[in-house]
């Protein structure tokens, strides 16, 4: 299997299974209920999971939780870490409901900061840091490699950080913040006074306290290259850690249309979209556009994922055609070649309009959507009057092909058409 690594822009090949795959994916913020744009690298990291052990991988996922941050501060001041408890939670219940299991762990900020001031420690010693007035900043000029990530050059990167007298480079960006009594509710000791970790050096730390020096994946949004994870990178390169060998990154999820604003102006949460759609036709919204490509949501979209999700479960009204496993196949070469989800989506719709349940289901699986395949079965008569129907459809014999949807319709079932002549049976609601 291969991935485009935004480090070498290039398609990487991962080891043979069984790997092992340790995956890290940067979580939210948690200071709000979590945007449906946070929804992608999350599900991104499940389904890759979910691939790989299915192909013998063992493959491990860890998302953090990023518990300390100005935003929280700015959101909740003088309650912060109970706004961040509770954000927390809703994350965890708004994932959950997506239905694809948990990653197999979640790390938080503030069950890690020991380890964050032993990081910084290390960094400071080997030459890579220094502290100032409470702060401790990363020296960009110690690194050489910084900006290939983003691909800058190291003398024209931009600053991503806010501008500080305390810093001897404007480019460097802070590993520790001295505590701000006005803002701040919450603080830790450290050798450098009462503060709180920078929030790229807690992924850093989180990453490597569970997988140690090096792992294959490190995920997250586009957003996110510059300058968090830039600034990863060079923290434990800079201490000779190999770190991630492949850097995914995905595509951002677009609001679009006017019509958004209209009639579903609110819809903005993993739970609104939930609420609205239901978890099915959210996943296979997001089957529908390359990981790495932006994604448009849009109530249009969202119909489009709809009526989608409708086709590949009423395939499972309908008697199975025999399974073809060769095109087993072509399902597994698209999700091996840079994980292909818009590819597979197209076979999945394939094998619902051949019938071929059993590689269907199979298929839906991996996606976490074998519930599509929970559908009442249609009755044998029902059957055969819809194939009646269609043959008659077939031969522009409208007036038959009337009056069998109403045999139909009588029998509590609906016969929907699909492009290409063929139909699926629904039970009227
Ligand atoms: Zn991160």
């Amino acid at each position: 299997m291969r991935l485009y690594d935004t480090y070498t822009r290039s398609l990487v090949e991962l080891p043979p299974p069984p790997g092992p795959v340790r995956m890290y994916f940067c979580g939210p913020t948690v200071y709000a209920r979590a945007h449906i744009g946070n929804a992608r690298p999350f599900v991104l990291g499940m389904w890759l999971r979910s691939w790989l052990r299915a192909t013998g991988y063992e493959a491990r996922l860890v998302h953090n939780i990023t518990d300390i941050n100005d935003k929280i501060y700015d959101a909740a001041p003088g309650a912060s870490a109970e706004l961040a408890a509770r954000a927390t939670e809703w994350y965890l219940r708004d994932t959950a409901d997506l239905g694809l299991g948990m990653p197999d762990e979640l790390p938080k900020a503030t069950e890690t900061v020991p380890e964050i001031v032993r990081f910084i420690e290390e960094l400071i010693a080997a030459g890579h840091a220094y502290a100032s007035g409470g702060d401790v900043y990363f020296s960009v000029a110690s690194f050489p490699d910084y900006g290939r990530l983003s691909g800058q050059r190291p003398d024209q990167v931009e600053q991503g950080e806010e501008p500080s007298a305390l810093k001897r480079d404007p480019r460097d960006f802070a590993l520790w913040k001295a505590n701000k009594p006005a803002t701040e509710d919450t603080w830790w000791d450290s050798p450098w006074g009462r503060g709180r970790p920078g929030w790229h050096i807690e992924c850093s730390v989180m990453a490597e306290e569970i997988f140690g020096p090096a792992f294959e994946i490190h995920g997250g949004g586009l957003d996110l290259v510059f300058p968090h994870h830039e600034n990863e990178v060079a923290q434990s390169r800079a201490l000779g850690h190999p770190f991630a060998q492949i850097w995914a990154h995905n595509g951002m999820l677009r609001f679009t249309g006017e019509k958004m604003s209209k009639s579903i102006g609110n819809v903005a949460t993993i739970r609104e979209a939930l609420d609205e759609w239901g978890r099915e036709a959210v996943l296979v919204f997001f089957l529908t556009a390359s990981w790495r490509k932006p994604i448009d949501f849009s109530p249009e979209t969202m119909a489009q994922a709809t009526a989608r999700r409708d086709t590949l479960r009423n395939a499972f009204t309908l008697e199975p055609a025999a399974d073809d496993e060769a095109r087993w196949d072509a399902f597994a070469q698209a999700l091996d070649d840079d994980f292909d989800t818009p590819a597979a989506l197209a076979i999945l719709h394939e094998w619902a309009s051949a019938r071929r349940l059993g590689l269907l289901r199979r298929g839906l699986a991996i996606f976490g959507l074998e519930s599509l395949a929970e559908l009442e079965r249609a009755p044998a008569d029902v059957v055969e009057l819809a194939e009646r129907r269609a043959r008659a459809r077939a031969a522009r014999d409208f007036e038959t092909s009337d009056r069998l949807r109403d045999d139909l319709a009588a029998r509590g079932w609906e016969m929907r058409d699909e492009p290409g002549g063929g139909y699926t049976l629904v039970r009227d609601a």
